[in-house]
């Protein structure tokens, strides 16, 4: 495979331009809100972002829901607000794409298409984004395998897009206590197979707002390129995931966490 380190011993390194990486050797750190909801929230998460020098805010504009009922993102438009004012403070922005029709679109906008769980084995999508000149990255499906990860990622290399990042999420297991189970086995098993980078989510890993740092500290331990968690001016009135998302105290100590790991490690 194109992704495995056979092919290409030298570790991948993502580079989103201003000196921002994803990348082995580094820590990433993308926060942000589950959905983008509004002027306000950007703006918050922004500054909250710029406080503790974090350079990639996370935010879903197209929301793939359980309920057709729920709240679905503010789309496009909500895009290029985010985008206005993420630059303007040299932010980096990583955000879901669910269909093939979405990514020409969103292109001018995104730094790193996010392809979520549910559509980790989308191979329409996954050819598509082949042919896009900007990161991507691919989280590892629901109930999907270590293997599947790397076909997945497979898809987009070989289509001529080497600008690949790999998430480990959690998966689905008989376990209910937590809403996923996250595999922290994957992580240096991902980096032994493959020269891509992996980075870690620990809020739909674990799904518990209590829990988050624990895991995300763990993934630091075992070998994460990055930790992507979900953080919100106050969780309790996200419009989803808010169970499973750090107020803005919260998320400040947990990166000064990760980044004390990160340096022992
Ligand atoms: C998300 O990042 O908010 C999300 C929907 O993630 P996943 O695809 O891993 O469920
Ligand atoms: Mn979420």
């Amino acid at each position: 495979k194109l992704v495995s380190k056979k092919w290409k011993a030298k570790p991948t390194s993502i580079d989103l331009g201003d000196n921002v990486f994803i990348k082995d050797g580094e820590m990433a750190i993308i926060t942000g809100p589950c959905s983008i909801e509004s002027e306000e929230q950007i703006r918050a998460v922004v500054a909250h972002c710029v406080e503790n020098n974090v350079k990639m805010m996370r935010g879903g504009v197209f929301k793939p829901r359980s309920s057709p009922y729920a709240f679905r993102g503010l789309g496009l438009e909500g895009l290029k607000l985010w985008y206005e004012i993420a630059h303007e403070a040299g932010i980096k922005i990583v955000t879901e794409v669910m269909q093939t029709s979405q990514i020409e679109e969103m292109y001018p906008y995104v730094d790193v298409y996010q392809v979520g769980a549910r559509n980790s084995q989308n191979f329409n999508l996954l050819d598509e984004l082949g042919k896009v000149d900007k990161a991507v990255m691919i989280k590892r499906g629901i109930s999907g395998t270590i293997e599947e990860l790397l076909q997945s990622a497979e898809y987009v290399f070989s289509g001529g897009n080497e600008k690949l990042i790999l998430c480990e999420r959690g998966i689905r297991t008989y376990e209910r206590a937590s809403r996923n189970t996250l595999d922290l086995n994957a992580i240096p098993i991902l980096k032994a197979k493959s020269h891509l980078p992996v980075i870690v989510d620990p809020s739909h890993g674990i799904g518990i707002r209590a829990y988050v740092p624990q895991m995300a500290l763990a993934g630091v331990m075992s070998g994460a390129d990055g930790i992507i968690y979900e953080s919100h001016e106050i969780p309790e009135k996200a419009y989803s995931d808010g169970q499973q998302t750090l107020d803005f105290a919260q998320s400040t100590r947990l990166i000064s966490w990760i980044r004390e790991s990160f340096a022992m490690r």
